[in-house]
């Protein structure tokens, strides 16, 4: 078969360092109980080793060019499925209830693709994706840290995030433009931060770091009372990024319940 011709509207930087395609399958560590979805599979750089080493392999892809290669060479693996789709729109229900899902991401639709697989997060088991570096280092950041905001936290009070190793460019070709890097993401056991209004959370936490330099006082002004945060028993002095996740979250269920 003619090369693939790596196409940038899909994102594509195909994994080319043996080394570093090594550590991904280490950390991932595949075993025969394991019921894998790899998101983007491409020409299949990890695809091979958790086809070997996984119960099956659910490989989701969305160049139609490089389905039909996927289906050629894992066509007599019956423990192989190739889905031409859309990984911002799949089912991940349609997979069972059990589910590792991993994946070297196409790195302009990663954000939007975190959140939809949130939805399916009492299904998964564990997820690990290549990323790009700066986005893993403002998943993982903790509070007091630069990198931490947003992300962090509306991915962090659902997921424990660690970053595990960095990947440089000429580990891919073609090379995308930044050093990239390995996440694991575990789903925490529902119920930890008992989030009553996810939407809430999420507008309070925005609103708090559109100006990192502001105290919180300042930038809630129009939403949160001086009542409020002594309520809930938070500095109102504090700027946004020395408040933890479970502050947020105390804050946020303080609103939604008073707004009942
Ligand atoms: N995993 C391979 C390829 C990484 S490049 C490797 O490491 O070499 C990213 C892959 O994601 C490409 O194969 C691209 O076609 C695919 N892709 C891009 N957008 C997608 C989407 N929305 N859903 C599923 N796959 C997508």
């Amino acid at each position: 078969m003619a090369k693939h011709r790596a196409r940038k509207r899909f994102g594509q930087h195909f994994l080319n360092d043996p080394a570093i395609i090594d550590a991904i399958i280490r950390a991932i560590h595949p075993t025969g109980d394991d019921v894998i979805v790899e998101i983007g599979p491409g020409q299949g750089a990890i695809t091979d080793a958790l086809a070997r080493l996984a119960g099956h392999l659910h490989a989701v892809e969305l160049d139609r060019d490089l389905v039909a290669r996927l289906r050629h060479k894992y066509g007599d693996h019956p423990n192989v499925t190739v889905h031409e789709a859309d990984a911002l729109q799949f089912d991940f229900a349609s997979l069972g209830d059990r589910i590792r899902v991993v994946g070297n991401l196409p790195y302009n639709i990663s954000t939007p693709l975190l959140f939809h697989l949130l939805k399916f997060r009492e299904r998964i088991l564990d997820m690990h994706f290549m990323l790009q570096k700066e986005v893993v280092d403002r998943m993982a950041a903790k509070p007091g840290s630069k990198a931490y905001g947003r992300l962090g936290i509306m991915l962090g009070c659902h997921l424990h995030i660690e970053s595990l190793f960095d990947v440089p460019r000429e580990a891919f070709d073609p090379p995308p433009r930044v050093t990239s890097a390995v996440v694991r993401l575990d789903p925490l056991s529902p119920g930890t931060f008992d989030i009553k209004d996810e939407a809430g959370l999420s507008t309070l936490v925005s609103t708090a770091f559109m100006q990192r330099r502001k105290t919180l006082r300042n930038s809630l002004k129009k939403s949160v009372e001086v009542t409020d945060f002594q309520a809930v028993d938070i500095d109102s002095g504090l700027r946004p990024e020395q408040v933890s996740i479970a502050d947020y979250v105390r804050l946020s269920n303080h609103l939604w319940q008073k707004s009942r």
